[in-house]
């Protein structure tokens, strides 16, 4: 055992902690090889060095529940996605240089998860941030507008232009001068009207961009406000905003690249609970299962003059192994009715959580849409003070039973529960076993 100092590599409590001399030295040689931008998670880091199903596993054998994962979303080394990537990369691995029909069956399928619209085309990307930096160059020449208009904690990824309308990055990541942030559409805590409201804030903060001379260019949400807190309610709240941003001359983007690929259960994407139509639908994270596989959807009118002016070339974006896995994908949450166990199963994990409440007051609100939970910590519910200190208790303490969540929010205190969609009952009695007892630990 060894004490190190944590504050560099621990999103969460900076302080001392014990670890294993192992662990420890493997630290110091990621802080000495890939050097200070990464974090780890948890107070005490974890280290995997294998995955199945809903668990993952240290070195030691001991199993951890996975419900912190949108990334593999068909659970960890799901088979079929595993099948299809050896196969196809003991087949062909190229660009979409080249003539291939997995890219074509992918869009195809793609395609068909929003019937009733416009939206007719699929461009990939390596990355959700590089999807979204692709929908705001071509929203830029679609529009002729700059204007970017974010929630207050919006997460939408990395490279320059994208970072720049990253709310959550922080201070030490400038917003762009060209970049408007509108409170996060919490009716919850801001009282009812949250449709009215949220347009007003769009409104608001379209008029101030044409105040300052800048032509508003996007409104992009991710639709179920992850980073805000995971806001799913009223569903329909977004069609004013989106309205209200194209009468403006600017698109709607839908941000799906955490609420997409069935996770709340009703419906694919989480703008379709909106009954909204986005310009560009941005996708990410679960789309391959953990191969990297990303992108976007958008009608023709949308994209056809940056068609026009910009050739699209991405070396590794749409290769023929990317695809495949993407492809298994999609077949899966069909084949094994994917979104009908993110609808029964989260159901059944938001009303265990609730019935928490009764035992514990330091849980405030909790909401949810299909398999992705969001809880309130607060110091007491009739002020709803935020407590962050505690929410990072019940987390840490959640993970030394090894249950894996994490936090969201302004304020750092909102349980951010999130795990792969083939989550059962019985998970979910473990879950809220191990939950019950970190709250109750967090009182000590
Ligand atoms: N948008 C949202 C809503 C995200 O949550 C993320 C990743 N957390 C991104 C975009 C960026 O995706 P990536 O990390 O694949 O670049």
């Amino acid at each position: 055992m060894n004490v190190i100092d944590v504050s560099s590599h621990n999103a969460f409590v900076p302080g001392e902690v014990e670890l294993e001399d192992d662990k420890l030295r493997l630290i110091e040689e990621r802080n000495r090889l890939l050097g200070p931008a990464y974090r780890l998670m948890y107070q005490k880091p974890l280290h995997f060095v294998r995955g199945e199903g809903v668990w993952l596993y240290d070195p030691d054998g001991r199993a951890y529940l996975d419900t912190y994962n949108n990334v593999v979303s068909l659970g960890h080394c799901q088979p079929d996605v595993v099948e299809a990537i050896q196969q196809q990369v003991a087949t062909l691995c190229t660009n979409t240089r080249y003539i291939h029909e997995t890219i074509l069956e992918l869009a195809e399928s793609m395609l068909a998860t929003v019937p009733g619209s416009d939206l007719s085309h699929m461009m990939l990307t390596g990355s959700g941030s590089e999807a979204n930096d692709l929908a705001y160059r071509i929203a830029q020449v679609r529009t002729g507008g700059t204007g970017v208009i974010i929630t207050e904690m919006a997460y939408h990824g990395i490279t320059d232009a994208v970072s720049k309308f990253s709310a959550t990055l922080g201070q030490g990541v400038p917003l762009g001068a060209h970049v408007r942030c509108v409170r996060a559409p919490a009716g919850y805590r801001y009282g009812p009207n949250t449709a009215e409201r949220f347009q007003a804030d769009v409104e608001a903060a379209i008029a101030d961009l044409q105040r300052h001379g800048i032509k508003p260019c996007m409104l992009i949400v991710d639709t179920l406000f992850t980073s805000d807190g995971i806001l799913p309610e009223e569903a329909g709240f977004l069609k004013g905003a989106a309205e209200a941003i194209r009468k403006a001359g600017g698109l709607f983007v839908a941000d799906e690249v955490q609420p997409g690929f069935g996770r709340t259960g009703d419906t694919m994407w989480g703008f379709q609970r909106h009954g909204v139509d986005p310009d560009i639908v941005t996708v990410g994270k679960p789309m391959g299962n953990g191969q990297p596989i990303a992108g976007l959807l958008t009608r023709h009118d949308v994209v056809e003059q940056f068609g026009k002016s910009s050739r699209y070339f991405n070396t590794f974006a749409g290769n023929a192994v990317s695809c495949a896995a993407a492809a298994a994908v999609l077949k899966v949450i069909k084949r094994d009715a994917i979104m009908d166990n993110a609808r029964d199963t989260g159901a059944y994990l938001l009303s265990k959580v609730e019935a928490l409440r009764d035992k514990h007051e330091n849980l405030g609100n909790v909401r949810g849409a299909g398999l992705f939970v969001g809880a309130d910590i607060v110091t007491d519910r009739e002020t709803g003070g935020y407590d962050p200190k505690r929410a990072t208790q019940v987390v840490n303490a959640m993970r030394e039973n090894g249950v894996l969540i994490s936090i969201a929010g302004m304020y750092h205190n909102i349980l951010k529960i999130r795990p792969p969609l083939v989550f059962t009952r019985e998970n979910v009695d473990l879950f809220v076993d191990v939950l019950d007892q970190a709250l109750e630990s967090s009182n000590g």
